[in-house]
């Protein structure tokens, strides 16, 4: 069993659980984070705005990796009004100033993944991904084991992002 799936096996059947009771996009999770609103530490919730919210990856790349998600359920970015853009961008700005914060780290990647063929897990919901690097942290496991060493749990970097937002 993988670090991946030891962390997200309790958190898909959650998931499975929540969607039941509130379908909405059928299938889509991202769209079942967004309207379980009452469930944000469970879920990894980072913060609310009025169009998006910002969550944990349960996938991380590295401790930290946090996405920006609007509510809307679209794979394109032409269909965002303009409300909903402006705030896409400023809680990517708010993202990277608290991780800053918390993890010291020596740079960012921010970006979009559209489309299967770009590498979008979740294609249909578009998404975006802010993730803090460090020198040298590029790590072997990652292609020679098929999973990734992550310094800390995933509970543990919620209570430190938390802690700082
Ligand atoms: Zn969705």
């Amino acid at each position: 069993m993988t670090l991946e799936s030891i962390w997200a096996g309790w958190r898909m059947s959650f998931i499975e659980g929540a969607s039941l009771e509130r379908p909405s996009h059928v299938g889509c999770v991202l769209c079942v984070i967004g309207e379980s609103i009452d469930q944000d530490r469970e879920l990894r919730v980072i913060t609310r705005g009025s169009f998006c919210y910002v969550v944990m990856n349960i996938y991380p790349y590295t401790s930290g990796h946090l996405m920006v998600v609007p509510y809307a359920h679209s794979a394109s970015l032409s269909e965002f009004t303009t409300e909903c853009r402006r705030e896409i961008f400023d809680l990517l700005d708010l993202s990277v100033s608290k991780l800053s914060a918390v993890y010291s780290p020596h740079g960012f990647n921010l970006g979009v993944n559209l489309g299967r063929a770009a590498g979008a897990g979740i294609a249909d919901h578009i998404h975006f991904h802010v993730v803090p690097r460090w020198n040298g942290d590029t790590n072997f496991m990652t292609t020679t084991a098929g999973t990734r060493v992550q310094p800390e749990s995933l509970e543990a970097s919620y209570d430190r992002i938390i802690s700082k937002w």
